[in-house]
């Protein structure tokens, strides 16, 4: 009898120890027009005032744990969140190293509050309202706490889907690779009903564009609004690789284009898909384990343009010289004042910038996170065309076009996450902008780093430079061996 006791409890307390724990909710963090000053983030070099709210915005989050270690999924409606807030609520969280860890991503929202510093009155001037900073931050915090104390068991639902792109999402760069892929993971009770559902498609939230005045947290809020209506439970939303560009394929069929109808087409139909996906065939698990690993790599800043304004582009950031050394207060004033008096700067002079690739386990699951926009191509090659859907893979009346014989060769990060269900999420725990291949990195460093070259090259002028993507992908690569 005894026996038999103790061989329940036994049998018991092994299945608690890899089941999955969880919680899922989202907290209000849209701007206070009334009290806080709020520019809009995402187009240009200066901000928006904006004129109103046109729907809420949130942080939302899902904690899964299996009683050993225990992970929050975070993602908030805006531009980007740098490292050092996503330290910040580490510290405050008291997660900051051992058996908890925060991943923490930007939906990239163009039509939020400026998060990063970057889009204020003028160009070079923070937008960042400080009220509004440390509210969200706080929020967040109290998101994560609060849901950590109420967790409960759960299972696990993995599904995933090839979306047709036409309609929904496409590349303005070549060569065209589009990205099918949508994720969707969900967490049920015994019951059968959603405690939280994640989802996770490429493509930038901006439906609505430059001339919108109304914050919006675009497409993913109209996602998650729909798939939390569908299935009572919170929605975390995560952009994938969205970088080089994969902008929205709106409809232009009535004339109309960049307007809330079409954000509301585009978030409902992926919700709807993401749904669709776990009717069809999904991996399922009842517990962990749950585990995490992340790498600290620094990354030189080589864009002229970030050199220019590095005073200015130190918020969010710690930097670094190049023999490790801490920067002091100065020496982005100096290094600035340096490139432009006497270009180029020496390597040996270059600022270093720290982020982190991370990547998460949910049993069957995996989540890389990768710290900026990457390009698809590097997260699944298709530079035979594989990825073209329909559209030609180079634009015959591109004057530059890619040397598609100079492209790396696989296998691409999509394969080597070898699990059952591998999702790559950008913006993740960071922003370093554009991840591009280097082959394809065209615009040189010239003073000011004007997109000189003919053709689509964008996005060179917002990345921190051609020598971040080997780095990151190399962190990528130590993670998932
Ligand atoms: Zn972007």
């Amino acid at each position: 009898m005894v026996f038999t006791a103790l061989l329940l409890q036994l049998t018991a307390s092994l299945a608690g120890a890899h089941g999955f724990r969880v919680a899922a909710g989202k907290a209000d963090i849209t701007p206070d027009l009334r009290t806080e000053t709020t520019w809009m983030a995402g187009y240009g070099a200066s901000g928006r005032r904006p004129t109103g709210v046109h729907d809420p915005f949130y942080a939302r989050a899902l904690v899964v744990s299996d009683e050993d270690k225990t992970v929050a999924l975070v993602a908030l409606d805006n531009i980007g969140t740098f490292r050092e807030d996503v330290e910040a609520i580490r510290r405050e969280l008291g997660w900051t190293g051992g058996k908890k860890y925060l991943f923490l991503a930007a939906t990239h929202t163009h039509s939020g509050p400026d998060t990063e510093g970057l889009w204020g009155r003028f160009p070079a001037v923070s937008g960042v309202d400080a009220r509004y900073h440390s509210r969200m931050l706080k929020t967040v915090v109290e998101l994560v706490r609060g849901l950590s104390a109420r967790l409960e068991p759960a299972r696990l639902s993995a599904a995933r889907a090839d979306v047709e792109p036409h309609g929904l999402c496409r590349d303005s760069r070549d060569p065209v690779v589009i990205d099918p892929e949508l994720d969707a993971v969900q967490f049920l009770r015994d019951d059968g009903k959603s405690l939280g559902t994640l989802v996770r498609w490429s493509c930038h939230p901006e439906v609505m564009e430059r001339g919108n005045r109304e914050l919006t947290p675009d497409f993913p809020g109209a996602l998650c609004a729909r798939v939390e209506a569908k299935t009572g439970g919170p929605c975390v939303y995560f952009s994938g690789a969205i970088g080089g560009m994969m902008t929205p394929d709106v409809d232009h069929s009535k004339g109309t284009r960049h307007e809330f109808a079409e954000v509301k087409r585009v978030g409902e139909r992926v919700a709807d898909l993401a749904l669709a996906a776990f009717r069809k065939e999904r991996i399922e698990a009842s517990g962990g384990p749950v585990g995490f690993e992340s790498r600290i790599v620094r990354v030189p800043v080589e864009n002229s343009r970030y050199l220019i304004f590095l005073p200015n582009l130190v918020f969010g950031h710690k930097l670094f010289h190049a023999d490790g050394r801490p920067m002091g207060a100065l020496s982005p004033y100096w290094l600035s004042l340096r490139h432009l008096m006497s270009f180029p700067l020496p390597d040996a002079l270059r600022p270093r910038v720290e982020t982190e690739v991370s990547l998460v386990r949910l049993g069957p699951v995996q989540l890389l996170g990768i710290p900026g926009e990457l390009l698809p191509e590097l997260a699944i090659g298709g530079y035979d065309g594989r990825y073209r859907f329909g559209y030609p893979l180079v634009d015959p009346s591109n004057p530059n076009p890619p040397d598609l014989k100079r492209a790396p060769k696989g296998p691409y990060l999509r394969e080597k996450l070898k699990s059952r269900s591998g999702i790559i999420v950008g913006l993740a725990n960071d922003h370093l902008g554009y991840i591009i291949p280097a082959y394809d990195f065209q615009v040189a460093h010239n003073r000011s780093m004007e997109p000189h070259v003919a053709g689509t090259h964008y996005e060179e002028t917002n990345s921190v430079g051609p020598s971040a993507t080997a780095i990151i992908l190399k962190a990528c690569d130590e993670l998932l061996k």
